[in-house]
């Protein structure tokens, strides 16, 4: 199959070992963008992550944690670039330039601001208002034609666009790129509370690198049709989060046969989230394989991190030398 042209971009805060959300809704398809486009550049966003993270000592064992997990999972440092975005100190620059083309007022009225600014309105810094345009420059600096979002990113991926216009307007140039956003289905994962978007924060995921029992223990906590009290009372799948996620990990015949059995109170939840956990960790053996593997050599996996910013390196300076000589800087 022959690739597509360009490169795609993606950046993720460093959160550590990784869960089912961060699988289904980030991972995934970033290993299978591996085989779509031609050059694919995943980012792990630590400056991004000082905007909200205030005790710092975990960043580097989260950041280690995670490239295992991303390589366990698939990623292919031979293909794709994996770096540490504080590497490459080029993007603190073009975010300072782009800051120039930027209004002050649309960053206060983005609607992920103004969240930011009520769930910590104690540490509301200069960094957090920028932080769009330090994703701004994070995809122009790569000259990203294509950035895999989900519909809650979209209004930051525009506004990249908005940004990188402006600045072509500005300054009289087409050095950067106008990315596109790729549209990814992307699902929102319930977390085991059956209620909230599985996240660390709420203590509500499944981690990919558990053990078999700690999974499901995990799994045996989930929330079900909370309408369904007794055994003996019919359940409804439609509204159950352990249901969603049969059908992504237990084969089409067991769907339909949980399906038709919860409906006329022939399975109890019991039974159905061990059936869940037993197919849950039969899908995760391979990765939790490879990753013991990666995990016996942490050398190697730092080594990924370094060689991928040494080739987003040479990139990043010749875009940056473009955009000050297309600025006039003396
Ligand atoms: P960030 O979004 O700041 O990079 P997160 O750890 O919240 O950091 O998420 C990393 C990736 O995983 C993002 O692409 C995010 O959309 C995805 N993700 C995280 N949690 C979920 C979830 N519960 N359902 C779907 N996708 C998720």
């Amino acid at each position: 199959m022959t690739k597509k042209k360009g490169r795609v971009f993606s950046g993720a805060r460093p959160t550590g070992r990784q869960h089912l959300g961060n699988y289904l809704g980030a991972i995934k398809n970033y290993v299978a963008l591996q085989d779509t486009y031609e050059d694919t550049i995943y980012c792990i966003v630590d400056v991004h992550a000082l905007t909200t993270v205030e005790t710092t000592s975990e960043l580097k064992q989260n950041t280690y944690d995670m490239t295992l997990d991303w390589l366990a999972a698939g990623m292919r440092p031979d293909e794709s670039m994996i770096f540490v975005q504080s590497h490459i100190p080029e993007v603190m620059e073009l975010h300072t330039f782009l800051s120039m083309v930027t209004p002050l007022g649309k960053l206060t009225d983005l609607p992920t601001f103004k969240e930011k600014v009520r769930q910590q309105p104690h540490n509301i810094n200069y960094g957090l208002v920028g932080y769009p345009v330090l994703m701004a420059a994070d995809i122009a600096l790569y000259k990203a034609v294509a950035v895999p979002v989900g519909v809650d990113q979209a209004p930051h991926l525009e506004f990249t666009r908005e940004i990188v216009r402006s600045f072509n307007y500005r300054y009289n140039t087409n050095v950067l790129v106008e990315p596109q956003m790729v549209a990814t289905e992307v699902p929102k994962v319930l977390g085991i509370d059956g209620k909230n978007k599985m996240g660390k924060s709420l203590n509500n995921h499944i981690e990919l690198a558990s053990t078999p029992k700690e999974t499901q223990e995990r799994v045996m906590q989930m929330v079900t049709d909370p309408q369904r009290a007794r055994l003996s009372d019919p359940g409804n799948p439609d509204v159950c989060n352990v249901f969603t996620m049969h059908k992504i990990f237990s084969d089409a015949e067991e769907v339909e046969r949980i399906n038709d059995e919860c409906r006329k109170a022939e399975i109890g939840c019991v039974a159905c989230k061990k059936l869940f956990a037993k197919n849950l960790n039969e899908n995760l053996m391979p990765f939790r394989e490879r990753r013991a593997e990666f995990a016996q050599d942490p050398a190697y996996v730092w080594d990924v991190l370094n060689d991928g910013a040494d080739r987003a390196r040479v990139i990043a300076q010749e875009t940056l030398s473009e955009v000050k000589e297309a600025i006039g800087l003396p």
